[in-house]
């Protein structure tokens, strides 16, 4: 049962893996966008980005499987895979970024991107957002202050608040840049100079922050002006997730140096990379010498491609739009009876509701936030909560996910905060 397999968990694994809800869930299987436990019982997963065409869709399962049948290397070899894969990749992207590397996942991608944009800054300082997570290599890890690292974030890191529209006084976008702009002034005080601008482009663990366009357009600047080059974290955001553009980025108007992407990227087969300018990628390649073993290997790469193909062909971003804003309504109608929704965000299928306990203080209610994300995992529908406070429920889930899906999300959301106290 669910405590004999925890218990054994913690003994073979330890304890730094952290389970979702209460209840963990034991999962054995998925399909589209429902995940089952042993007894087959079917829950709606409302929360994974992972699986973005849906869970084991047939089109990657069969291209791994005939990828892996004909040939499964490391990445020493000549194969149009990668070649095939950077170009329609790149296709999507503003044309000054023109290179693409790969790694296995996200971490590894900003770990990448800041080796390139230390070597092409000559600087080491970075500026994230205050409760931003982008990895967990050493080096990322030390700019993830969500991972609540002892001690904090070492004196090369600057944090600065997320904008957000919603407890802002004022317009976030120009309160955000000045912030920027500040912490890189500060770092260069003292005697660290800026490297790297690395953000979301919907703020998700700051809590689902998404607008309004243009939002990080004056911090761009700002990044830029003191030296910096500026990472899109589109670990998240990307491949259509945000319904209106590819990019999440696309949506401020701005041109990132880096853009870094993974998770949806093979469905849940280990696919990350980045995609930057020449000049950055080959002034790095010039002087290092990068061999990633699994990075572009031929099946990741017959994975990320069946999963463009899916995209394209199932009209997954379109959906992600008309379903995004459809379940955004209905979130929004719930949101008129009910007290303790305080906002509701997001774009496309990347949705955020502030759960507070006073709407005019917006003070944030963490703990009914977790109360209600397991009093709907209790009835079988997956969300979490996120935030810098903890209390943003997060909404986040495959593309696949239809009106039908979302309206099952609502009526459990109207039944669970019905129940509450
Ligand atoms: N960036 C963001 C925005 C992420 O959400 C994550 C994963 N949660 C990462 C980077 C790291 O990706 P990975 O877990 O594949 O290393």
């Amino acid at each position: 049962d669910e405590q004999t397999m925890i218990a054994r968990r913690a003994a073979l694994l330890g304890p730094a893996y952290r389970l979702f809800y209460e209840r963990p869930l034991h999962l054995v299987r998925g399909a589209g966008v429902w995940l089952f436990d042993p007894q087959e019982n079917a829950y709606l997963d409302a929360y994974n980005n992972v699986a973005c065409v849906g869970h084991s869709h047939p089109r990657v399962v069969s291209a791994i499987a005939a990828q892996a049948g004909t040939l499964a290397t490391h990445t020493r070899y000549l194969h149009t895979a990668p070649l095939d894969y950077a170009e329609r990749v790149l296709g999507t992207l503003p044309g000054a970024i023109d290179r693409m590397m790969f790694t296995c996942t996200g971490s590894e991608a900003n770990d990448l991107a800041l080796r390139i944009a230390k070597m092409a800054t000559g600087g080491t300082g970075v500026v994230v957002t205050q409760t931003a997570y982008h990895g967990v290599t050493e080096a990322v890890a030390a700019f993830s202050p969500s991972l609540c690292l002892p001690g904090g974030v070492p004196p090369h890191v600057r944090t600065v608040p997320a904008p957000c529209a919603y407890r802002s006084a004022g317009d976030p976008a120009m309160r955000f840049a000045a912030d920027v702009s500040a912490a890189f002034e500060d770092m260069k005080h003292c005697g660290v100079t800026p490297a790297v601008f690395i953000c979301d482009s919907v703020f998700s663990s700051d809590g689902i922050l998404d607008g309004p366009a243009g939002l990080i357009a004056p911090a761009v600047l700002a990044a830029r002006e003191a030296g910096a080059l500026y990472v899109a974290d589109e670990v998240q955001a990307g491949f259509g997730r945000t319904g209106d553009a590819m990019w999440g980025f696309q949506r401020h108007h701005v041109v990132p140096d880096i853009v870094t992407m993974g998770k949806p990227m093979g469905n849940g087969y280990p696919v990350a990379g980045l995609a930057a300018r020449a000049d950055l990628i080959d002034t790095f390649g010039q002087n290092v010498r990068y061999f990633n073993t699994f990075g572009g290997n031929p099946v990741a790469m017959a994975a990320a491609g069946a999963v463009l193909d899916v995209l394209e062909d199932e009209g997954l971003m379109d959906n992600a739009r008309d379903t995004g804003l459809y379940l955004k309504n209905r979130l929004s109608e719930i949101m008129s009876r009910h007290t303790v929704i305080g906002d509701v965000r997001g774009a496309g299928l990347f949705i955020g509701l502030e759960i507070v306990k006073d709407r005019r203080e917006k003070t944030a209610d963490p703990a009914r936030a977790v109360a209600i994300v397991n009093a709907m995992r209790d009835r079988r529908v997956l969300i979490s909560a996120s935030g810098t406070s903890g209390n943003v429920l997060k909404i986040r889930p495959p593309l696949v996910f239809s009106k039908a899906d979302a309206d099952l999300l609502a009526d459990t959301l109207i039944d669970v905060l019905g129940n509450l106290d």
